[in-house]
C-alpha cells in the first residue's frame, strides 16, 4: 500500500539555539485564563473555570514574521499568549508531574475573527470560524524548558505598532501551567507535539493590513509579525 498521493509534511517549530524542529499534533487553546481579559469580554472571571478549544495544527506559522488578514471578518483580533510544548503525553497526569512534560515554552498569537466568534458565542453554536482557520497560531522559536525561568512569573506584553496594548505577568493565569496540563489530561490522550496557548491577558484588540505586531514574554524569544493584505 501507499499515499494515493504524498502526505502532507508535520508543521515544525524551530527550536531556538539548536538545529531541532518541534514537530506539532495538537493545538489546544484556554478560553479565558487571566481574570481581567474575562472582564473585557463581559463574564465574570469567579463564576466558571476556565475552558478550552482547539485549532489545526497546520493553523500555526512557526518562526513567523508575516501573516496575512483573513478572509470572512472586519474585526481581527491579536490575543498575546505564552505557548507550552509537550515533549511527553499522557491520560490523567498529576498537577505534580505535569512540568516534567514539558519540551519547552514560546510567544504565540491565538489571532481571533472577534466578530464571528462573539456571534457564534452568542447563538450557542462552535467558535472554529472565529478561531480556527489559516494563519490563526503564529508562533516564535521555541525555548527549552531547561533554559527559562517560568512558567510561573515573568512580564508578558504586546505591542501594535510601537505601542502597549497587552502587559500583564504569568504569575497572573487563574490556571497556572501545571494545573492547565492536567486538566486537559483528564479529557483528552496529551501527546508528545501537542501545544497548549495558556490565554490571554486584557487588552485585546483589532488589527488591520500594514500592522506590526510585537508579542513578548520575558526570557524568550520574541515574535514579530506584520498583518499582510488578505490573499
Ligand atoms: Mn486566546
Amino acid at each position: 500500500m501507499s499515499f494515493a498521493f504524498p502526505p502532507p509534511p508535520p508543521v515544525a517549530v524551530p527550536v531556538a539555539g539548536s538545529d531541532h524542529l518541534f514537530a506539532v499534533h495538537r493545538v489546544y487553546c484556554v478560553g479565558r485564563n487571566y481574570a481581567a481579559h474575562a472582564r473585557e469580554m463581559g463574564k465574570d472571571p469567579n463564576k466558571e473555570p476556565p475552558f478550552f478549544f482547539l485549532k489545526p495544527a497546520d493553523g500555526v506559522v512557526p518562526a513567523a514574521t508575516a501573516i496575512h488578514y483573513p478572509p470572512g471578518t472586519s474585526n481581527y483580533h491579536h490575543e498575546v499568549e505564552l505557548v507550552v510544548a509537550l515533549r511527553e503525553g499522557g491520560r490523567r497526569i498529576p498537577v505534580a508531574q505535569a512540568l516534567g512534560k514539558v519540551f519547552g515554552y514560546a510567544v504565540g498569537l491565538d489571532m481571533t475573527r472577534r466578530d464571528l466568534q462573539l456571534a457564534a458565542r452568542d447563538l450557542g453554536r462552535p467558535w472554529d470560524f472565529g478561531k480556527g482557520f489559516d494563519e490563526s497560531a503564529p508562533m516564535a522559536p521555541l525555548t527549552p524548558a531547561s533554559r527559562w525561568s517560568g512558567p510561573d512569573r515573568g512580564a508578558i506584553t504586546l505591542h501594535v505598532n510601537g505601542e502597549l496594548r497587552q502587559s500583564a505577568d504569568l504569575a497572573d493565569l487563574i490556571w497556572p501551567v501545571a494545573d492547565t496540563i492536567s486538566f486537559l489530561s483528564d479529557y483528552y490522550t496529551l501527546m508528545p507535539g501537542d501545544l497548549i496557548f495558556t490565554g490571554t491577558p486584557a487588552g485585546v484588540g483589532a488589527v488591520v493590513p500594514g500592522d506590526r505586531l510585537l508579542g513578548r514574554v520575558e526570557g524568550l524569544e520574541p515574535l514579530v509579525v506584520e498583518i499582510l493584505p488578505a490573499l
